[in-house]
């Protein structure tokens, strides 16, 4: 997998939609839209095949204008094609930016180069959230830029925890950066937020600077991963899962709710609750009542999906506490 430069944009190609990319693009394209000028724009979508809200929004925000000085980094073109978020062979292209020998981890490195020479004004990582989940930003740096980025952008921000590797942690080392979870695929909203900040961002001399005062931070402290290969969203799997719960993605959900179910028998929960330093906080989160795996506390869901490709790729959601510094 081979990292292709070009300095053009042809406007044919935003005409393409992502399962399209990798027929006109062949694999992962860095565009060097800056025609020389300092302090450009760095945007990145498609890192995730499935999340096209990114690449669409780029589309409207390009469309009929000239675009501003930026890079356009297109990325998992050919999960895009598709519409997965990572194929097989591949690693996650959102998990590689933190150095390794992985062919996607090599990618990163490259991109990263050619970021770091041209010295962006800020870096924006756009996705989608596959729950249904609030628009927000996702933080690693909780600097009076990066806040405004966010600001800009949502009230809403997670602070990442898990730190494994992702973009934004990684450019933040050089330039204000932050991510965009614009919101569920297929809802057009979420492109046309993305085309909105683009717009906005594209204008800004001086990146916005905010407090911390003026977010609501949660943090990530906990990730809930699949443990049962068998797992899904049916009611007679060995790891019924709860499609439901996707509606309470940042809102609480009490002790006591049953937060899925096991065949008789079963002795494990089939899944694993981990903090960011690895421990195994699951025996915390969850007890095994019978067949029902029970929640022990409260806790604030996000990113839960009932999507059960990602859920068993990446994880099936996140526990959340408000951040205060
Ligand atoms: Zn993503």
């Amino acid at each position: 997998m081979r990292l292709t430069t070009r300095y053009t944009l042809a406007d044919d190609l935003l005409d393409c939609p992502a399962p399209k990319l990798f027929d006109a693009l062949g694999g992962p394209t860095l565009f060097d839209l800056t025609r020389g000028l300092p302090n450009p724009l760095f945007v990145s979508v498609l890192q995730h095949g499935n999340e096209v809200s990114g690449w669409d929004g780029v589309r409207m925000f390009l469309a009929g204008r000239g675009a501003p000085p930026m890079l356009l980094y297109v990325g998992n073109v050919e999960a895009a094609r598709s519409g997965e978020r990572t194929l097989a062979h591949q690693r996650d292209f959102n998990r590689a930016w933190n150095g390794g020998d992985s062919p996607e981890a090599r990618l990163a490195r490259q991109v990263t180069h050619y970021a770091m020479e041209a010295r962006p004004r800020l870096a924006i990582d756009l996705h989608n959230n596959t729950g249904a989940n609030p628009h927000y930003s996702v933080l690693t740096d909780l600097g009076a830029q990066c806040l405004g980025a966010a600001l800009a952008f949502s009230r809403l921000a997670l602070l990442a925890q898990h730190r494994d590797g992702i973009q934004t942690e990684r450019f933040t080392e050089f330039c204000p950066a932050v991510t965009l979870e614009t919101g569920r695929v297929g809802d057009p909203g979420s492109a046309r937020r993305a085309a909105a900040y683009l717009r906005a961002a594209a204008k800004w001399r001086e990146i916005p600077q905010a407090s911390f005062a003026e977010l609501t931070v949660y943090r990530n402290e906990v990730r809930v991963a699949i443990e049962d290969g068998d797992a899904d969203f049916t009611a007679d799997a060995p790891l019924a899962l709860r499609a439901e719960l996707e509606q309470y993605n940042f809102e609480r959900l009490e002790a006591g709710n049953l937060f899925a179910r096991r065949p008789t028998g079963a002795t494990d929960i089939g899944l694993r609750a981990t903090d960011v330093s690895g421990a195994d906080l699951t025996d915390f989160y969850f007890e095994l009542r019978g067949t029902d795996v029970l929640l022990r506390e409260p806790v604030y869901p996000s990113m839960y999906t009932r999507d059960i490709s990602v859920a068993r790729q990446d994880c099936l959601c996140y526990f959340m506490t408000p951040y205060h510094p």
